[in-house]
């Protein structure tokens, strides 16, 4: 069953079209990972959908209803979470508060402070420590804990594991692994990592100058198809 729907999608910076005519069905529990190069229009997506980027035209529909008329934070509230690229906490401000702060604009949900801990059990012995003073990798885990206490339908992952040591990497995505498990939680991900994306995601969309290059299954699409669509070669193919 579709959860957010967007169609024909457009978002300028000034006179740059960074997402041009952008259409995405996302399944209720469905995990999408949307690659691309630097400036494809991943992050504008992203901001446009949760309502940080103000949209041109088009549609963005979270459970058959509008949400385009919204602000960022009724969006929130509606369902749409973000954690953006660059993991921005409010550094003095601790852990537990961190987190707290998040859940009173929210949905009413399952997650809690309680729950919240136990899929990043790190995070409990930090609780009052100030989110400056943590590693990248812990930031990221509050980052995305902070997102799930608002009990999103949709979470959007900006870029979670850039700059993160490979030991935080692969024990975030341990940590998005069980949540993709208990299905609960539609995921959209922006990974660089594209044998990390192709295994994480149950469907691939790759953007390529602000458009849909490709959309498919990993297994389907298979790595080098990807790639090519990544790089634009199919095109540049197609035009000679
Ligand atoms: P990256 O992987 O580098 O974050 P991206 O795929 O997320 O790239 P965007 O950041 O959405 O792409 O950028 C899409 C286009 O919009 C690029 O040409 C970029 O230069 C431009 N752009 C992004 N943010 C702004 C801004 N604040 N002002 C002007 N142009 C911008």
């Amino acid at each position: 069953m579709t959860i957010l729907e967007i169609e024909n999608l457009i978002a300028r910076h000034g006179l740059l079209t960074a997402v041009q005519e952008v259409s995405l069905t996302v399944g209720r529990g469905e995990v999408l990972g949307v690659v691309g190069a630097n400036g494809a229009g991943k992050t504008t997506l992203f901001r446009t959908i949760s309502g940080v980027h103000p949209m041109t035209s088009g549609t963005i529909a979270l459970e058959g209803q509008s949400i385009a008329g919204l602000t960022a934070s009724r969006r929130v509230a509606a369902g749409i979470a973000m954690v953006p690229e660059g993991r921005r906490l409010f550094s003095d401000m601790t852990v537990r508060e961190n987190l707290q702060v998040a859940g009173e604009n929210g949905r009413i949900g399952s997650w809690n402070l309680d729950s919240v801990l136990g899929a990043f059990p790190a995070l409990k012995p930090l609780l009052r420590v100030p989110a400056g003073g943590l590693s990248g990798g812990q930031r990221q885990s509050v980052a995305i804990g902070r997102a799930l206490m608002s009990n999103p339908l949709v979470l959007l992952l900006d870029e979670v594991s850039l700059g993160l040591s490979p030991v935080a990497v692969e024990e975030l995505y341990q940590s998005l692994g069980a949540l993709k498990s208990a299905r609960e939680t539609t995921m959209i991900v922006v990974e660089q990592d594209l044998d990390r994306a192709m295994a994480f995601s149950d469907r691939i969309v790759c953007m390529l100058e602000g458009r849909v290059a490709l959309e498919g299954a990993p297994s389907a699409l298979g790595k080098s198809a990807i790639t090519d669509a990544y790089f634009g070669l199919g095109r540049e193919m197609a035009d000679a």
